[in-house]
């Protein structure tokens, strides 16, 4: 135990460090001197604020409760900063390009600058993050007391009872302290807050260098290594059935959801961003920030269950167990680390709310008092200063009374959730925003308010277990005992985890609200014209909107306005400087609609988009440019860019016909080529039996006193010759229909065993009449193949007839011998001969070549038969080869066909 004067002492000490960076940081700032606080590391430690003491205290807590569900909280948000990082581009670019100064003012302006979209999502923020700094007031009243196991006695107050809330009370006032006075130097609240995001900066080093420090003590100081960190986990430490189901998807979900949308997330990585680069450096840095507070989540928690008593709070075993081991600078160090996540959060998360309650809330209805009449002069930046500090003060105190409100009983981790949730309903209206042209305000209205409301309903409200708003019969019962309503179970969705229930009908209705309203009732002129804006924001230049509307003012009036607002010096500043720009002599430029639009983006970078319009608004005169005009140059340019698009793609298109028709054009041509080969050669082989034909018939008509025996040689000629010519007919057609057929061959299972047979059987006669031996060697049995038993006899006979015509051995013999080899079957024909010389090899299976070789009968074949093979072998999906000769052996054939299968007996089919 520590004593709580020195931890009191040693946290102001940390404060008054904290107001040092941060002084140091806005001064270096003013003086321009900043570049290490415009820097990507800066940046991304600031983005570090979303590990809050939830994160600190609260992983351990959650790892010892449900096991691996803790890792969810970092891994939707790296999804977001690795995967969807040209969406956060696109955001940061948006925020830069119009002034964006928080989530509900990108909302307000992106939907046409309307007041009530912006006042209701200031609402959502402002309840969905209250839960969320009684969080952090918990975490560190908490922690206070279990370091220093007392209270701060002497500032006790009877007014709080409980010196719980005392603690917490002071805690609050502390960091509203530092808030006003570092968070509303300026009220332009786009000028970026230097000196808080340096101090931020630091406090995200704090808390990741005290949980290391924890987490190192724990492995290599208690433990000999993770190994044995590990071996002490009690059996069922990891409960890791609910991994993946859908409480961690929704979990991932809404912690990639909350990274986006959380008004103090909003505010670092878009408001405060100085640089759109930097988001580069953060995608891969964020994430390993967080990968290395997450790294000993797991052995602490193992650590706390073995050291610490059964009792202790899991929430807080970061502090606890180095204090139980009597490690009093280590605890000192891990209380501080919580206390940099806290308020760091707080800090940021109250900027940014006030920054929405004055722009939203209070400033419109401030502006609406007949009393502050915007012509006349006078600086109402002290009122947009006393409204932002009074809204820090506002947002802290609702902090501190859900903190007294909340169940104490409350673990940690829920009250996140809670909040997470609140602040997804932007979600549908923030992405729809971005990239849906027809989406509108109406629709983000409706979607907005039912999600709102049913995340009150089925979340918010129950998490006081009936001590506020809503009593304990209707959360186990519902509304007058109607158990279709039961805020847990809704419409009857029972068994259903709360959150993942919550989630469900709040985010579905939501969307479900924003898509059909928007589709109903279109969006209004400016929504348009803005969403054309957002949704291009690559492509538009920021002052598209001053080339649409035509607006007049007096300078001077504009003058008195942005003086009013801006204070003397910048509003001076800004106007000689566009005077300059516009070449016009003075201080006061042209107020053309140019220099209007610059004004309004400027003003909005104080008061938000929505009340810069409506101030503006006040002192322009003349007209602006009838809406129905506008809407239709707007929609001229996209359809402009609609029809170039079109045109893209038809000219890609059209490209790639030309290159279908360049290559087919040139595949005509080969073929025509090809065509006009064939035609010569079959003319040249038709002419050779033609003419022999016509010299005989000639000789026989011109000699009439011809000897019969003559006679009849003669005739013999032309008749053999005429056969020639119909088998030549015959094999070129058959040639011809191989080659043109388009369908494929319906095969059928063929026995190709019993084929072969058939042909050799076939080729007997020529056989014996030439002397050559037929022999069979090796047999594959009992197999069946696809193919076409006529064809395939066809080509059997083909190769056979050849090796007995062409073979000339003495003792002429042909060995056939067919095998399996892998899947398919083949045949080996194969003679005695002399087989095919090199030179023939390569052209024997083209049409029309013929071997160099004469058949023994002398009759010269037609040099088709083996490419008719080849082509039917094509056909019956196999092969036709000639295999390589060795000296001495004769030809050999391999005719190849994919196998099917051991043949079935009939009587088994
Ligand atoms: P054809 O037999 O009608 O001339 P092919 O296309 O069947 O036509 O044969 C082409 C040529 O290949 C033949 O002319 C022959 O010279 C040669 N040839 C085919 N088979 C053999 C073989 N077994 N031994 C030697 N030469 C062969």
């Amino acid at each position: 135990m520590l004593s709580g004067n020195l931890v009191f002492a040693v946290s102001l000490g940390y404060v008054i460090l904290l107001f040092l960076v941060a002084f140091w940081g806005d001064k270096k700032a003013r003086t321009g001197s900043s570049a290490l606080f415009q820097s990507p590391l800066i940046y991304t430690l600031s983005i570090s604020v979303y590990c809050t003491s939830w994160t600190f205290y609260g992983a351990v807590g959650s790892a010892v409760r449900s096991g691996l569900e803790f890792a969810t909280i970092y891994i939707g948000p790296t999804i977001v900063f690795i995967g969807f990082w040209y969406l956060l581009r696109k955001l940061v670019r948006i925020g830069r390009v119009h002034r964006i100064t928080s989530i509900a003012d990108l909302l307000s302006s992106r939907y046409g600058k309307g007041e009530s979209l912006a006042v209701l999502v200031t609402l959502i923020a402002v309840i969905g993050t209250t839960p969320y700094i009684a969080l952090q007031l918990k975490a560190v009243t908490n922690s206070f007391q279990v370091i220093s196991g007392t209270v701060i006695s002497d500032l006790a107050h009877p007014v709080f009872g409980d010196p719980d809330y005392t603690t917490a009370f002071w805690i609050a006032f502390g960091m509203a302290i530092f808030t006003i006075v570092f968070g509303t130097r300026n009220i332009d609240a786009n000028e970026r807050h230097h000196g808080v995001v340096a101090a931020i900066a630091l406090e995200a080093l704090v808390k990741l260098f005290a949980l290391l420090a924890v987490g190192l003590f724990v492995v290599f100081s208690l433990a000999d290594g993770p190994g044995e960190v590990f071996s002490w986990a009690p059996p069922d430490f990891l409960n890791t059935e609910d991994v993946f189901g859908p409480r961690w998807v929704s979990l991932t979900f809404l912690a990639a959801t909350a990274v986006i949308c959380l008004p103090r997330q909003f505010q670092v990585t878009v408001v405060e961003n100085s640089d759109e680069r930097h988001l580069f450096t953060a995608s891969w840095m964020f994430p390993l920030y967080l990968m290395l507070i997450s790294l000993f989540v797991l052995p602490i928690a193992i650590a706390g269950l073995k050291f610490l008593p059964e009792t202790a709070n899991p929430d807080m075993f970061v502090l606890t167990l180095p204090m139980a081991m009597n490690q009093h600078t280590l605890a000192l160090i891990a209380f501080l680390g919580g206390f940099s996540s806290a308020t760091s959060m707080v800090i940021v998360a109250c900027i940014a709310l006030s920054t929405m309650v004055s722009n939203h809330i209070v400033m419109p209805l401030a502006l609406r008092l007949p009393w502050i009449e915007m012509k006349a002069s006078g600086d109402i930046r002290k009122l947009l200063l006393f409204s932002r500090r009074a809204s820090i003060c506002l947002v802290l105190l609702l902090g501190f009374i859900y903190f007294r409100l909340s169940a104490k009983s409350d673990a940690l981790a829920s009250i996140g959730l809670i909040a997470f949730l609140g602040v997804a309903q932007f979600l549908p209206s923030l992405i729809g925003g971005l990239y849906w042209r027809q989406a509108s305000a109406k629709g983000a209205f409706a979607g907005l308010a039912a999600g709102f409301m049913l995340w009150l309903y089925t979340l918010f409200f129950p998490s006081f277990e009936g001590q506020f708003v809503m009593p304990l019969s209707v959360i186990e019962n519902g509304p007058w005992g109607i158990g279709f309503l039961q805020p847990q179970a809704l419409f009857g969705l029972t068994d259903m985890d709360p959150l993942v229930h919550a989630l469900f009908w709040s985010l579905s209705i939501n969307t479900f609200l924003f898509v059909i309203v928007s589709v109903i009732f279109d969006p209004k002129p400016l929504e348009r014209l803005q969403g054309a804006l957002f949704i291009d924001v690559f492509r538009a230049p920021a002052d598209n909107e001053s080339r649409f509307i035509r607006r007049y003012a007096a300078s001077s009036d504009l003058f008195v306005l942005a003086q009013r607002i801006l204070g003397t010096n910048t509003a001076y500043r800004l106007f000689s400087d566009f005077a300059k720009k516009q070449g016009v002599s003075g201080h006061l430029p042209r107020a053309d609609d140019e220099f209007i639009g610059h004004l309004e983006r400027e003003l909005a970078g104080s008061v938000g988009a929505a009340t810069a319009r409506a101030m503006i608004s006040q002192v322009v005169k003349g007209e602006t440019i009838s809406l129905d005009e506008l809407m239709k140059i707007v929609d001229e340019t996209q359809q402009v860019i609609d029809y170039s698009r079109q045109l893209e793609v038809k000219s890609h298109q059209l490209q790639q016909t030309a290159r279908q028709l360049r290559d087919a054009n040139e595949r005509l041509k080969q073929l025509d080529m090809q065509k006009d080969d064939f035609l010569s050669q079959v003319s040249h082989e038709l002419r050779t039996p033609m003419t022999s034909i016509r010299s005989f018939a000639q000789i026989l008509l011109e000699t009439p006193d011809m000897t019969i025996e003559e006679t009849q040689r003669f005739t013999g000629i032309i008749l053999e010759e005429s056969m020639r010519l119909t088998r030549l007919l015959d094999e070129i057609l058959d040639l011809a229909r191989l080659e043109g057929e388009q369908v494929p061959w319906i095969l059928q299972r063929v026995d190709p065993e019993e084929t072969l047979e058939r042909a050799v059987a076939t080729c007997h006669g020529l056989a014996s009449q030439a002397d050559t031996k037929i022999e069979f060697g090796a047999r594959a049995a009992g197999i069946e193949v696809k193919a076409e038993a006529d064809r395939l006899r066809q080509v059997y006979l083909n190769l056979i007839t050849n090796a007995i015509k062409y073979n000339t051995s003495d003792k002429p013999v042909i060995t056939i011998r067919t095998t399996l080899e892998d899947d398919r079957y083949c045949v080996y024909i194969q003679d005695n001969g002399e087989g095919i010389r090199a030179d023939d090899r390569e052209r024997i299976f083209k049409k029309f070549s013929r071997g160099w070789r004469e058949s023994k009968d002398g009759r010269s074949g037609t040099g088709l038969g083996l490419a008719i093979s080849w082509q039917i072998m094509q056909r019956l999906q196999g092969d036709l080869e000639l295999l390589p000769q060795t000296p001495g052996d004769g030809a050999c054939f391999r005719v190849t066909l994919p196998f099917v299968s051991i043949k079935t007996s009939k009587a088994a089919e």
